[in-house]
């Protein structure tokens, strides 16, 4: 069974970014292995969810009351938690596409990498993602490995890619590894960045004949993930609170979904 590894900076990465993509590795058999490298536990607007101020996701636009709604004040640690299972959710929804004719259904695994809050900005940020992944690549010889990319503007996302770049360029083993251009980067409106246009072998993702399918799991089931709000059942919608537009951008009733990678 070939595999696949993606190595998703936070949870929510991996759908936002290379949503498409691991559907389309869930259809056609493979064994996809998504490391989520730290939990984002400073994402998501704790004011929001404490009470603190009126709450920042237009579907809500009331001050939160923790007590009343049924859940405890929320930590950075219980945000990470959160968002961990609201990842976990998400590929879940992912692996329920049919497989293509003439494939078995693909498995799934999530790890995570246990990175620290802003490891992208620490000095041995790139060296810890390198262990990571190089862990990977030992122990499973012969996979794919994927992550954002090295020209991202946020710290942990760039350091992902730095991380995985170097490692393509020291083991021959790494030549097919790929890094996923988050839509903010897009272009053309804004211009496409020029460190995004120059990297080599920039192209959408082609994922094929089903893919009007795949949109489909993406918009109706995945992304569920991440706007459910059921606080009583530790379900925040963290992904929604705070980045509620990327979700509109990506999957939205009129957003055509895509995924730009580059070698
Ligand atoms: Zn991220
Ligand atoms: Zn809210």
């Amino acid at each position: 069974m070939a595999r696949v590894f993606f190595y998703s900076p936070h949870p929510d990465d991996e759908t936002l970014s290379a949503g498409l993509a691991l559907v389309w590795y869930l259809a056609h058999g493979y064994e996809v292995h998504v490391v989520s490298m730290n939990r984002g536990g400073n994402g998501g607007p704790l004011g929001s969810f404490n009470g603190n101020n009126v709450c920042n996701w237009a579907e809500h636009a009331y001050t939160h009351n923790p007590g009343r709604e049924g859940y405890p004040t929320l930590t950075p640690a219980a945000i990470g938690a959160a968002r961990i299972l609201e990842c976990r959710s998400a590929i879940g929804a992912m692996a329920t596409v049919t497989p293509t004719a003439g494939y078995t259904a693909g498995a799934l695994y999530h790890h995570e990498g246990g990175l620290l809050d802003a490891f992208g900005t620490s000095p041995s940020g790139v060296n810890d993602v390198k262990t990571i992944i190089a862990g990977y690549a030992a122990s499973h010889p012969n996979s794919f490995h994927h992550t954002m990319s090295y020209t991202d503007d946020h710290p942990d996302h760039a350091a992902c890619g730095e991380g995985l770049r170097q490692l393509k360029l020291e083991n021959p083993s790494l030549v097919n590894s790929r890094f996923f251009v988050s839509r903010l980067y897009w272009g053309p409106s804004p211009p496409r960045p020029a460190d995004v246009a120059a990297t080599p072998g920039l192209a959408w993702f082609n994922a094929g004949p089903r893919k009007a399918e795949f949109d489909s799991v993406l918009r109706n089931r995945v992304v569920k993930a991440f706007s459910a709000w059921s606080p009583a059942a530790g379900s925040y919608a963290i992904g929604y609170h705070q980045v509620a537009g990327q979700f509109a951008n990506n999957f939205g009733p009129s957003a055509s979904i895509a995924n730009l990678w580059h070698a």
